[in-house]
């Protein structure tokens, strides 16, 4: 099949761990690679963000990766993206004409706009993944939300027109049907791991004689971070590494990093938490090896890559029960999950994994074979059959107007 996916912020050639590069440009890249490699034809649209940057780049592993243009060539928040989706519909709709794809799969709700708009035209299916609603956002977030206001009636109407929507996790499919979204369209297709990559074998990272918690992702409040840190003050023999945000050299001057640093001194814990800064992907495995729990305590999340990765090599995870982790932990076999907001829970679940060696193993052990279900080459097969799905209703749809109009 000839796929067309827009990803209009989320580049899968981007640097991870900024605040708006993480889960989307991880899932988009993988995705696109393992569709690639079950023979289909992939580019791969997304928003050019610096002048140096090519029209056309082929990946290695056969996935083209196209610029569009949209607002200036640089970095601009994902927030402030909107007044230039129209300029973005117009640069996929030439290119969309070029590679005449059979489906396009939009990620996120602006790549989805531009996606409605520019494959009608040419009568291609569009196959949704929103990758996080800006309800949910809206609800758990409050006022720091810095979405646009029009975001949560947009992204209604992106829900209502695209052919089929890919929920990242189970939680999801309920918040998009109260959004409107016809159940019958709907279906759940997760985010994967790279199993080749993230598995218990290989090497580990030094540590000190302490325990080792890590916790990896953007740096943005709403990863629980917070919670993480204050946990430490009933974890007294115990250090946590933090992986994400800038550079390690661009830290001091990061807002959210002094913010938590600050925290962590005034929770008397700042000698025992080390911020890393942004640590390449190739690199995180090691990384991950070396904790004896990877700990996500987010307030909430739309899939969660960072507790599979762990899973994946085969250290448990301490996490909060909500989104994407409700389906990816077994609480009691691959982890511990406890409502967010509640850093003494966390402590205590952290301390019964930390004074069990055996349990530890054994959940480390049912984790990695747990990601198995979420191998990349497993979610490009779903997504396939969704592909699918997409193109036999738009061709019923056509056909039946065919019908009428005669
Ligand atoms: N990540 C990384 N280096 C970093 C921080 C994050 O490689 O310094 C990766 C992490 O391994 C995971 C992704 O970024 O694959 C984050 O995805 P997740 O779904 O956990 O969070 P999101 O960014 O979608 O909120």
């Amino acid at each position: 099949m000839r796929v067309g996916m827009v990803s209009e912020h989320a580049s899968p050639l981007a640097a991870l761990g900024g605040v708006d590069a993480g889960g989307q440009n991880v899932h988009v890249a993988a995705l696109a690679g393992a569709l690639a490699e079950r023979g289909h034809d992939v580019v791969v649209y997304t928003r050019r963000d610096s002048p140096d940057l090519p029209e056309r780049v082929l990946l290695d592993d056969g996935v083209t990766v196209e610029h569009l243009d949209a607002g200036p060539p640089r970095p601009v928040p994902k927030d402030a993206l909107l007044p230039h989706v129209p300029q973005l519909t117009a640069d996929l709709d030439r290119r969309l004409r070029d590679f005449l794809p059979e489906v396009v799969h939009a990620h996120f709700w602006m790549s989805g706009l531009a996606a409605v708009e520019a494959a009608s035209r040419l009568s291609v299916p569009v196959v949704q993944t929103f990758h996080a609603l800006g309800s949910v956002k809206r609800r758990l977030q409050g006022a720091s939300d810095t979405s646009p206001a029009r975001r949560l009636r947009l992204e209604g109407e992106v829900a209502q027109r695209v052919e089929r929507i890919l929920a990242s996790c189970s939680d999801e499919v309920h918040e998009l049907v109260r959004m409107g979204a016809r159940r019958e369209r709907i279906d759940v297709v997760p985010s994967g791991v790279d199993r080749t990559r993230f598995r218990p074998e290989g090497p580990v990272a030094s540590r000190s004689a302490m325990h080792r918690l890590v916790v990896i992702g953007r740096l943005v409040p709403r990863k629980g971070v917070d919670d993480a840190i204050r946990a430490l003050r009933w974890l007294p023999d115990t250090e946590l590494v933090v992986v994400g945000g800038p550079d390690a050299a661009a830290l001091a001057a990061d807002p959210e990093a002094r913010r938590l640093r600050k925290l962590a001194e005034a929770t008397q814990v700042g000698d025992r938490v080390r911020f890393h800064g942004r640590v390449a992907h190739t690199d995180l495995p090691a990384l991950i090896r070396s904790a004896d729990v990877v700990v996500c305590l987010p307030w909430y999340e739309p899939f969660g890559i960072v507790p599979l990765e762990a899973m994946a090599c085969g250290v448990p995870v301490v996490g909060s029960a909500v989104g994407g982790l409700l389906d990816t932990v077994v609480p009691g076999v691959t982890g511990v999950l406890l409502p967010p907001h509640q850093p003494k829970a966390a402590a205590r679940a952290i301390r019964s994994l930390l004074d069990n060696d055996s349990r530890r193993r054994r959940y480390g052990r049912a984790g990695s074979d747990r990601s198995n279900l979420y191998s990349w080459d497993r979610i490009a097969e779903l997504t396939e059959l969704s592909y699918q799905r997409a193109v036999t209703a738009a061709d019923r749809d056509s056909l039946a107007m065919t019908e009428t109009a005669r």
